[in-house]
Formats: C-alpha cells, structure tokens, sequence
C-alpha cells in the first residue's frame, strides 16, 4: 500500500493565490520521494499540508491506512496523529541542552521509559555519528552537526515517515554533499519513508527514488531521476534537471528526419510527429559529437569556449547563432575557434510538441 495518497489536492491562498492546482501524488510506502521545483511552485505547501499544518481547500490525503484529509467526511487529522516526522530548514535546537537532552526531550514528553530511551538514543546517534558530541551543548557544533541533531532529534521518535524542507540549504557545498550521502544512507538503513523538498536538482538526482517535479503548482512528472533525466515528461522537466542545461534547438518535422538548421537527427518511428510539424529537440551535453569532417546531417560549429573540468572537456559551439554545450570525456582536443560539424546522438530522443509537451512517452509510472 502506498505510504502517502493525495488526491486532487489544491490549496488557494485568499482569492487567486493558487500554491498548489490539483495535485494527484502516490508517494511508495519506503520512498525516498523530492519535491522538486523552483522558488514559490508550492514544494512546502504540499509538504505542510501533508503534515496537517496547512489545510487542503480541496482533495484528500491518506498516509498509510489513515484518512488525514477530506472536506466530504469532514476529516482532518491533528499533526501529532499523522506518525511523521518533520525537520525544516531552519532547525531550533535547545542552546542550554546538550545534544543527547536535545535529542531525547521527546522521548520525555512521550514518557518512553528510561531504558527504551537510552537505547534509542544510542541507536540514532550511531547512526547519524553523533555518538562523541552527546555530552556537548549545541552551541558548541558546527552548522553540519547541528543540522544533524535536528535529525535525530526527528528520527529518534521513529515516525514512519519522515518529511524534510530543504534540510541542507544553510550548509556549505561540502558538507552538503557528505549530509546528501548521510541522508541516503539513513534511509537505506531506517527503510522509512522520506518526502524531501528541494529546489536543488542535483539533490534531487542524487539522493531520491522517486522526484516530484512541480511548476507553478502543477505536478509535471512523476518517476525515478533518471526516467526524469532521460524521458523527461516536458520541455520544463528536461530544462530544470541536468547540469549543465540541456540544449533546446528549434526544428521541424521533414521527410521522417527531424531537422534543426543543418543539424538533422532521424526520426525513430515509434515517435508520432506530423510531418512539417515544428519541434523542439533537446540535446544533453553528453548527446552531441564534435567532428573535423563535415558529413550529411552535420551541422557547421566554431568552439567559442574550451572549459576543461578534470576529467571530462566542456566546449561551447556557436552553430547558427545558437550555442550549444558539449560534454566529451578525455581531451583536449580542440582548440578555441576551431570550426567544427556537429552530429547530434541523443539517446533517448527527446523531442517536444509545440506545447512543451514530450513526443517520446515517458516509461509508464514506476511501482516501488
Ligand atoms: P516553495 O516551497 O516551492 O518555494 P511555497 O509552497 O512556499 O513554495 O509557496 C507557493 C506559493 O504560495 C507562492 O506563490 C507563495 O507566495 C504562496 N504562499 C505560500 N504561503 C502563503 C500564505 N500563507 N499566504 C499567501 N500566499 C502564500
Ligand atoms: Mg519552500
């Protein structure tokens, strides 16, 4: 049974404000689902509404086998009844306790017995290692261990499912990536279910099983990163994930070959698309050749930047006035100003309507 159910969910602030538009969200029992977006899309509408903080205007959320909201049955169940969770972005520790009264504090108010508390105290500070800081005041941490505290503090009450907002964001680059694969892990070894919420796509990447990918309130896919990165459902989806961006070229539909100002790419037959119909192709870093020889279908190209990152050669190419970013591992090969004739490999084809919309389908949603 899916751990967590909404059902053409919305929520308007005032009159217009429209934070979240119909959204309908399985979210599996033991994912590590993102909500994913960029600012103001209603990432933390939906995650306060999943935790009984906010109240849907309309729809219904299930968690588990409980009813936690529905106008029609006049449900709406307390926070502290839904069994979740919750660490937000900013974490307010206790600055006169020490980390193990901070942690434990709950487990207090719940009245968990002495021994059962020690347990679990141990238990998520081995966890989170954390288990030499307990004696120390939490005003004597760094921003990571603090940040870490905050979750065990969350963890230790062992809810089933455990709903972060942009945990990581006050952290600097490095711990943020150490926190990334502390948190997968974490999940790994809790086997809870984890709703994120990030606006930052390469956590998303990173870290999820499932991404939640949302604009302007509206879901806009649904699936696994990499079915996200690879079939993206819009031109949205395949712009907002991937670093470097995707490349977007305008083109049309002619004679079973989709063609973009000199850059031709066949047109794979499962794919239907009205010939003379105009399309845009997305081209990943990875999904384009730089050759010396021109050949049909190639496209004539200068390289206006050569950017070596270690191990692989970032190129930008000027071809028709548009530039294009190119990815090729080893190197170096060319040089700035080089003409070159760009091929285009994309793999899978990723090719959109002119209403955004994907003309390659998505593989159909994923189960857990
Ligand atoms: P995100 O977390 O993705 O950045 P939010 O869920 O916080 O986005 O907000 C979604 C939209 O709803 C934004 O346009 C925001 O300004 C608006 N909004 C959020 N909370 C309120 C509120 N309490 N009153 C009015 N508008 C709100
Ligand atoms: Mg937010």
């Amino acid at each position: 049974m899916p751990a967590i159910v909404l059902d053409r969910v919305s929520r308007i602030y005032g009159k217009d404000v429209r934070a979240v538009s119909d959204l309908t969200l399985e979210i599996p029992d033991g994912s590590f689902t993102t909500l994913l977006g960029p600012s103001g899309c209603g990432k933390t509408t939906t995650l306060r509404m999943i935790a009984g903080l906010d109240m849907p205007t309309m729809g219904t959320i299930r968690i588990g086998d409980k009813l936690a909201f529905s106008i029609e049955e006049g449900q709406n169940l307390a926070p502290a009844k839904r069994g979740l969770g919750l660490v937000f972005q900013s974490y307010a520790l206790w600055p006169h306790l020490t980390v193990a009264q901070n942690i434990s504090f709950g487990l207090e108010v719940q009245k968990v017995g002495k021994a059962e508390a020690a347990q679990r105290l141990d238990q998520v500070a081995t966890a989170l290692q954390i288990d030499g800081l307990l004696g120390r005041y939490t005003s004597e941490l760094s921003g990571g261990q603090q940040q870490r505290v905050a979750i065990a503090r969350v963890l230790v009450m062992q809810p089933s499912v455990l709903l972060l907002d942009e945990p990581l964001s006050n952290l600097d680059a490095t711990l943020r990536m150490d926190m990334r694969a502390e948190l997968k892990r974490l999940h790994f070894e809790t086997g809870a279910t984890i709703i994120y919420v990030t606006h930052d796509q390469l956590e998303a990447l990173t870290m999820s099983t499932h991404i939640a990918l949302m604009q302007g309130g509206k879901l806009q896919q649904f699936a696994p990163p990499l079915d996200v990165y690879s079939h993206p459902a819009n031109k949205f989806a395949a712009d907002f994930l991937g670093n470097p961006r995707i490349n977007l070229l305008e083109g049309k539909i002619e004679n079973g070959l989709i063609r973009c100002d000199g850059l031709d790419v066949a047109l794979p037959s499962d794919i239907a698309a009205a010939a003379n119909s105009a399309v845009t192709l997305g081209l990943r870093a990875e999904e384009i050749r730089l050759h010396n020889e021109p050949k049909s279908g190639f496209a004539p190209a200068r390289v206006t930047a050569v950017l070596p990152t270690g191990s692989d050669w970032y190129y930008h190419v000027q071809m028709n006035g548009q530039t294009l970013t190119v990815r090729q591992s080893g190197g170096p090969q060319l040089q700035l100003g080089d003409e070159v004739h760009v091929e285009a490999t994309p793999d899978p084809i990723k090719l959109f309507a002119a209403d955004g919309q994907a003309l390659a389908m998505a593989p159909g949603p994923v189960l857990p």
